[in-house]
């Protein structure tokens, strides 16, 4: 189905707010905007769709929409929206869902620099079960692609210094049996997800 109009034509794709539904369990079909969830929300105004748009936006299919927003990326998870909603929805889910969705499809996020933080975060987990700070981060150096002149001296200044102190260890921990299921949670959640 298109709905067209003279600023916009938007193609809905009935089988997407069915699959959202599935993979999110979110019951985001109960909102009836009363926007209580961005009028909380302390990030909307930074964000190209406010949180009860993008509800709109799933329940009409508009998958295209919806995946190259930058609202699911700006969200930071402190679940505010899902404590006010009177239909308990819970939306910081239903956006981490929409980042899976997003990475599967291999659209390229609207927020590249949260994407970057995003994937260099959980890499070092699904690898060694467990957080590494200086991986972490020379991994989102890498992806972000920032080699500004600035990021650098703060990853040298910052970083060594951090290093040199005991503060963060180059050599990953191994959480021996622990990664193993820490790497097959990751196997079984987030099937394509990682490029
Ligand atoms: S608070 Fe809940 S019901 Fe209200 S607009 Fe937001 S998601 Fe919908
Ligand atoms: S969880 Fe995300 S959408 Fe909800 S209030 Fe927090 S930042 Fe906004």
């Amino acid at each position: 189905m298109r709905y067209e109009s003279k600023s916009c034509v938007a193609t809905c794709d009935s089988a997407f707010a069915a699959q959202v539904r599935k993979e999110s369990g979110v019951a985001f079909e109960r909102c009836y905007q009363c926007l209580t969830c961005t009028l909380g929300c302390p990030v909307a105004k930074y964000m190209d769709y406010r949180p009860n748009e993008v509800i709109r936006l799933v329940q009409l299919g508009l998958k295209k929409e919806v995946l190259t927003c930058s609202t699911i990326w700006i969200c930071a998870s402190c679940e505010a929206c899902f404590a006010r909603c009177p239909n308990e929805i819970n939306i910081p889910h239903l956006m981490d869902t929409l980042h899976q969705m997003t990475l599967r499809h291999g659209i390229r996020p609207k927020e590249t620099r949260v994407a970057a933080f995003h994937l260099a975060f959980l890499d070092p987990v699904k690898r060694f079960g467990r957080q590494n700070e200086a991986l972490m981060s020379a991994e989102h150096f890498i992806r972000s692609r920032d080699f500004s002149l600035k990021t650098l001296k703060v990853a040298g200044n910052l970083g060594i210094g951090m290093i040199t102190k005991g503060k963060i260890k180059i050599t990953p921990a191994r959480t021996g049996k622990g990664a193993a299921r820490v790497r097959k949670l990751f196997k079984h959640t987030m099937r394509g997800t990682q490029p």
